[in-house]
C-alpha cells in the first residue's frame, strides 16, 4: 500500500512513520493497526504512561489562569512551584532552576552558564574549552552537539562545530574494561585519562567537564561503576573546572533515584533534566544550578545572560509539576527500582543465552541489549546490516511493540542496541509482555528462538 501523502518533514522523505491517533496507558494506537506496547516511552520520555487524567486537569487549570507570561519580565506561580520542587528534591545541592523547552536547550543553557561563571570570575579569556565523552549524546542543537561525542550525528556539521570540545573514553566496561582489570583499576585508568586530557589541552583552559550520569540512548543504559563519578569530579575540581551532569535521559526517577547522581552521592555544579520531567505531556527541560555557581554570579553581574521566548512556560511548568506529584504519590521511583530489577532478571532469563545478545545491562527502568555478530569476540554487526533498526521495524509491524534502536554507529566501535525504557508505573505483567515481544522481534530478525 502506498504511504499517505504528508507535508511533514519526516526523517525519511518517502516513508512516513505510522500515525498515532491516540495513546493511553502503556499503548500507542496507530491508524490503521493494532495497539502498540510502548516499551521505550518514545525515547525514554513517557514516564507515567499516556493520558494520565491528573495531567490533563493540571494543564486545563493552568490554561484557565495564565497560558503565557514572558519569563525575562514576569514570573508565574507555576514556574516558582516547579523550580522550588526541583531544588528541594536535591537537598540543597541545587539552588536555582532555569526551565527550557527541551533537553538540548537545557544543555545549551548549561554550556552558557559554565562559560559565564568563568567570565564573572575574571577567567573568561582562558577558560573556553569543554571536555566530554566519546559516543555521548547531549542534544541535536549545534551547541549541544558540539559537546556530544556521537561521531555519526556530528559528522556533516563538523565545520560548524567550534572544535573547543575534546572527548575522553566513556565508562563502558563491556567493551573497554580490560580482561583481568578490576573495576577500581579501570575507574582509575579513566580518571587518569581525564587528567591527561586536562594537561594536553592546558588545564586552565577548561571551563567544564560534561558527562551523562548514566549513558543512555547512544551507549545503551550504561550505569557508572562504583567510584567513577567521584573520581571524575575530583579530577575536574583539582583543575578548577565545573562538573556538569546531563541527566536528560537518566534523571527524574528513571534509575530508581529521583536524580541519578543520588545513587553515587556525587553532586554536580550544574545539571540538566528533561524527558521524565514532563513525561511527554509538554516539551520541557531544565538547567539546575548549584549554590557555588549562583554565588559567583551573585557577586558578579547578578544576572544570567540567557533567555528564550518560551523559557519557564507556565503550562509546561504546571504539567511537569503535576507529573512529579504523580510520581511521588504513586511511589513510582521505588517502582522503577523494583520493576527494573525484575526487567533485568526476565531479560537475562529469556535472552541471556541468545548467541547474538552480547550484553544485558541497565539500572532502574533503563535497560539495553547489546547485539553482536560474535559473542566471544564481541565483533559487532556491520552498520550496513541495520540490525537494530530492522528489529525495531519487526517489533512495530509484527509483534506490536515499540522498542528503541541504537548503537551500530560506526563499524567496529560498538554493537547494535535495543533500549527499553518503559513508563515507571509498569507492572510485572507489563514487564513480562515487554520481554516476550522484544525477544520475539529479536529472534525474528536474528534467529535463535529457544
Ligand atoms: N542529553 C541526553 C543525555 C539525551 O539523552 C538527550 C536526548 O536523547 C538530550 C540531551 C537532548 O534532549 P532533547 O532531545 O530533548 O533535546
Amino acid at each position: 500500500m502506498a504511504p499517505p501523502p504528508t507535508s511533514v518533514l519526516h526523517a525519511s522523505l518517502t516513508l512516513p512513520p505510522p500515525t498515532i491517533t491516540h495513546a493511553s496507558g502503556h499503548y500507542l494506537h496507530p491508524s490503521p493497526g493494532p495497539p502498540i506496547l510502548d516499551a521505550s516511552g518514545g525515547a525514554a520520555v513517557s514516564c507515567i504512561g499516556h493520558s494520565h487524567p491528573r495531567i490533563h486537569t493540571a494543564i486545563s487549570a493552568q490554561l484557565d489562569s495564565c497560558e503565557y507570561a514572558f519569563a525575562p519580565h514576569f514570573s508565574t506561580p507555576a514556574y516558582e512551584r516547579l523550580a522550588s520542587f526541583l531544588c528541594s528534591s536535591t537537598n540543597g545541592a541545587m539552588k536555582k532552576v532555569f526551565v527550557t523547552g527541551s533537553g538540548a536547550e537545557a544543555v545549551e543553557a548549561a554550556v552558557k552558564m559554565a562559560r559565564q561563571y568563568f567570565v564573572e570570575k575574571g577567567e573568561g579569556g582562558t577558560r573556553t574549552r569543554f571536555i566530554a565523552r566519546q559516543r555521548s549524546y547531549h542534544g541535536n542543537t549545534l551547541g549541544a552537539l558540539d559537546v556530544s561525542g556521537h561521531a555519526a550525528r556530528r559528522a556533516i556539521y563538523e565545520p560548524l562545530l567550534s572544535g573547543k570540545t575534546s572527548h575522553v573514553s566513556p565508562c563502558y566496561p563491556y567493551r573497554e574494561k580490560r580482561v583481568a582489570e578490576t573495576d577500581e583499576a579501570y575507574v582509575d585508568r579513566l580518571a587518569q585519562e581525564l587528567d591527561d586530557e586536562f594537561h594536553r589541552v592546558g588545564a586552565d583552559t577548561v571551563c567544564a567537564v560534561i558527562l551523562e550520569t548514566m549513558a543512555g540512548l547512544t551507549l545503551g543504559a550504561v550505569a557508572p561503576l562504583q567510584g567513577y563519578l567521584a573520581k571524575m569530579k575530583e579530577v575536574c575540581e583539582r583543575h578548577g573546572a565545573l562538573f556538569v551532569l546531563d541527566e536528560v535521559f537518566a534523571g527524574m526517577g528513571r534509575t530508581g533515584y529521583l536524580h541519578a547522581w543520588q545513587a553515587e552521592g556525587v553532586t554536580p555544579d550544574l545539571m540538566t533534566v528533561a524527558k521524565g520531567l514532563g513525561g511527554g505531556y509538554v516539551p520541557i527541560g531544565a538547567l539546575m544550578v548549584s549554590p557555588k555557581v549562583v554565588e559567583v554570579l551573585g557577586r558578579g553581574s547578578g544576572a544570567f545572560v540567557h533567555f528564550q521566548t518560551y523559557h519557564g512556560h507556565p503550562v509546561a511548568c504546571a504539567a511537569a509539576y503535576e507529573v512529579q506529584q504523580v510520581i511521588k504519590d504513586e511511589g513510582l521511583v521505588e517502582n522503577c527500582r523494583v520493576m527494573g530489577e525484575y526487567l533485568g532478571e526476565r531479560l537475562r532469563a529469556r535472552l541471556g543465552g541468545h548467541p547474538n545478545v552480547g550484553d544485558i545491562r541497565g539500572r532502574g527502568l533503563a535497560w539495553a541489549l547489546e547485539l553482536v555478530k560474535d559473542k566471544t569476540t564481541k565483533e559487532p554487526f556491520p552498520v550496513a546490516q541495520k540490525v537494530a533498526p530492522t528489529i525495531h521495524a519487526a517489533g512495530l509491524q509484527k509483534f506490536e511493540i515499540a522498542v528503541l534502536p541504537g548503537g551500530g554507529v560506526v563499524d567496529g566501535v560498538n554493537g547494535d542496541l535495543i533500549v527499553l525504557a518503559p513508563a515507571y508505573n509498569v507492572t510485572r505483567e507489563d514487564v513480562d509482555l515487554i520481554v516476550q515481544r522484544t525477544a520475539k522481534a529479536i529472534e525474528h530478525v536474528l534467529g535463535g528462538a529457544p
